[in-house]
């Protein structure tokens, strides 16, 4: 009903009213409660009237005073591409697409898409292994976003220590994600993608539970070695109700510290996993 609200907007707006100028940072639904007579059809921002083809842009600009939208330096994608053929876990089932619908049959495209939940970029979830574990669907959406830290583990090792962690411990106690950068990823979609990464070692994943994160990510498709069946780092970790990352990609270009990493799930029941679209936002 309302076609020319100008929303998500940072400023003020002079309702057409009174003429008195308001605050504008407040939701839609918020709005229509304080201001329930309004015309649909005119605002005026700062004087001028913003028509049916403004865009929020335009508005945004007729907005005086600086720009309050947030600046990042750049935003980092750490997500490789879901299609068919793309490595998965050896065992389990590559992605299955499906094109019911196509231009010229139907007018529109829809794509039918068959995946395992732990395809691709992907966040574990402590129901994933634990017997009662909590599962994304039930975690706060704020799980999946926060500070990070990035942590070089690309210097051949087979195994991250806990003496690898200690130059970072100071820092652990002001981010929420801890990514450990092996430089696997560069070896996606070739046969040495699935053996060899480098993994945390047992003490390693204990001392990690010291801090108060919300989850650990690597850029190897496993927390764990290749084969291992008793999955021990998995259950150190998922076992303190916070959430794994997998197959991260791009970590070469994170900072050390510095950035925030969102990495949101599909919200679907019960889930024990899911693809993300991992994205980090450097300062
Ligand atoms: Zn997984």
């Amino acid at each position: 009903m309302f076609q020319n609200i100008l929303f998500d907007l940072d400023g003020t707006l002079a309702d057409p009213r009174d003429g008195i100028t308001r605050s504008i940072q407040f939701s839609l639904g918020r709005m229509e409660r304080e201001i329930p007579s309004i015309d649909r059809s005119i605002y005026c921002v700062h004087g001028r009237r913003a028509s049916d083809t403004d865009s929020v842009e335009a508005g945004r600009s007729a907005l005086p005073g600086p720009d309050k939208r947030r600046k990042y330096m750049k935003i980092i994608d750490l997500t490789h591409l879901i299609e068919p053929g793309m490595p998965v876990y050896p065992g389990t089932e590559s992605p299955v697409f499906s094109y019911p619908f196509n231009l010229d049959k139907d007018g529109f495209v829809e794509t039918g898409i068959s995946m395992m939940s732990h395809t691709g970029t992907h966040m574990d979830a402590p129901g994933h292994i634990l017997a009662g574990g909590i599962t994304l669907d039930r975690m706060p959406v704020s799980t999946f976003h926060g500070q990070g830290i990035c942590i070089d583990a690309a210097s051949g090792q087979k195994e991250i220590t806990a003496g690898d962690l200690a130059p970072y411990e100071a820092m652990m106690p002001a981010v929420d994600f801890v990514l450990f950068r092996t430089g696997w990823s560069h070896l996606w979609g070739s046969p040495g993608y699935f053996e060899g990464y480098p993994v945390l070692s047992r003490e390693a994943a204990h001392r990690l539970n010291d801090f108060k994160l919300k989850g650990i990510g690597f850029d190897t498709i496993s927390a764990d070695a290749a084969g291992e069946m008793d999955l021990a780092i998995h259950q150190i970790l998922l076992g303190t109700d916070r959430v794994i990352l997998e197959n991260l990609t791009r970590l070469e270009e994170l900072p050390r510290t510095g950035f925030s990493i969102a990495c949101f799930p599909l919200h679907f029941s019960g889930a024990d996993g899911s693809p993300v679209r991992a994205v980090a936002f450097v300062d």
